[in-house]
């Protein structure tokens, strides 16, 4: 059994080495979205409270390597600026995820600080699952606590080796609520269950969608997946992005659900444009036709309000893939419609991959729904079925 937070002994004192995903969104080195941040406060203030010594590990990004540019944009400092205003308490950056001086820090008879490595990935050792790299870490430590949800897929040092040579380890609180939220999707979900698919491929998402055939009741289907889709139907999509190798696969996905009597819903009209950056010449489609010469940018508005219908009617709905190139305006109107729709669903709603999470957040309506996930990967793969290593090795000896 998972052993979380409120099971730990005793913390007075005690050196706490704790696993964090800060990996926050910068542009031009200023944080543009802190949910991670703030999503893994509960933990670390509980920790605070208890009187822990807390050296907090995180990656960021993905630098190729150490060099002087990567040190300098991957770097944790604004995150540790943020995380110090957050927590009203000295936030100590160290310069190498495998610096010796924590140590010494934490042997301080007074020690009010938090100490955060530099990004962990700025070591080899790490995206390597480095046995030597952990145990340099657990010199220093007492008690290992993962609290980073969103990187529990990968087998890192952090994640996976150092609880391995740790004799006392724990999930924070938000692995413990993204499970908690996750498990009500994964298994038998309250049924009608609706699931809405999006983004920009089929190919990423085919071990979910096979996982959504047999407990799902429909599968609303947007965003670029529907192209491919769409064009396996004999519908006219333009120059809609389309996996030409995938066609034959959406249509026998399709003729498979069916055939158990659930529905596989399409959009009915889209929002279609000339070029991506031509957003004042874009138009409503008035069928699920796409003219030759355009591509399908968002559903359109009868299609969002057919999707809105049928998750309004759900007891369980999960979100995963925006509905259009959210990233541009207006082409966010069709997310933020599902968001809507979700906010005032009276089902169970759950949101979980990276973009679709941003789109949440954007949408306004966050506060509305059951659970956004933090985790992006982490969170389909756990949807599948998937054993994650880092909530694996914590449930172990
Ligand atoms: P998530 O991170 O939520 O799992 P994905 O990564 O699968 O979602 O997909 C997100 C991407 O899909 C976004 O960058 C978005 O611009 C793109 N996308 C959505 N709809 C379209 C579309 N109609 N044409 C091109 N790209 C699209
Ligand atoms: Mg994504």
């Amino acid at each position: 059994m998972m052993k979380t937070l409120k099971d730990i002994p005793d913390l007075k004192n005690k050196n706490v080495f704790l696993r964090l995903d800060l990996n926050v969104p910068l542009k031009n080195g200023e944080i543009v979205d802190d949910t991670r941040i703030r999503e893994a406060l509960p933990t670390v203030q509980f920790l605070i409270e208890q009187g822990a010594r807390i050296v907090i590990g995180s990656h960021l990004g993905r630098p190729k390597g150490d060099g002087e540019e990567d040190r300098k944009k991957f770097s944790l400092e604004p995150v540790a600026e943020d995380l110090a205003q957050k927590l009203n308490r000295e936030v100590v950056l160290m310069e190498s995820p495998d610096s010796d001086a924590p140590r010494g820090l934490l042997a301080e008879g007074r020690f009010d600080k938090i100490i955060l490595l530099e990004n962990l990935r700025f070591h080899p050792g790490e995206e390597k699952n480095s046995n030597e790299l952990a145990q340099k870490w657990a010199k220093y430590s007492d008690i290992y606590v993962n609290d980073a949800f969103g990187s529990c897929h990968r087998a890192h040092a952090s994640i996976d080796a150092l609880p391995k040579v740790m004799p006392q380890k724990y999930a924070g609180f938000l692995i413990e609520k993204e499970l908690n939220a996750l498990s009500k999707i994964r298994n038998a979900p309250e049924e009608p269950f609706v699931v809405i698919l999006g983004g920009s491929k089929v190919s990423d998402k085919i071990v979910v969608i096979e996982k959504f055939l047999d407990s799902a009741q429909s599968i609303l289907v947007g965003g670029a997946m529907a192209y491919t889709f769409l064009q396996a139907m004999g519908v006219s999509v333009g120059k809609s992005l389309v996996e030409k190798d995938k066609v034959a696969l959406a249509k026998e996905l399709i003729v498979r659900f069916e055939a158990r009597d659930k529905k596989f819903i399409l959009p009915i009209d889209h929002i279609a444009t000339r070029a991506l950056t031509d957003s004042d010449g874009a138009i409503a489609t008035t069928s699920e036709n796409i003219p030759a010469d355009m591509m399908g940018v968002d559903i359109g508005p009868k299609t969002r309000k057919l999707f809105a219908e049928h998750i309004s009617q759900a007891k369980t709905v999960f979100w995963n893939g925006p509905m259009g190139v959210y990233e541009t305006k207006p082409f966010d109107q069709g997310s933020f419609a599902i968001a809507e729709a979700m906010a005032k669903a009276e089902g169970y709603t759950v949101v979980g991959g990276g973009d679709s999470a941003a789109a949440a957040m954007d949408s306004g309506f966050a506060d509305k729904m059951d659970h956004i996930s933090t985790g992006g990967g982490a969170s389909l793969e756990y949807i599948e079925g998937k054993t994650l290593p880092g909530i694996k090795v914590l449930a172990g000896k």
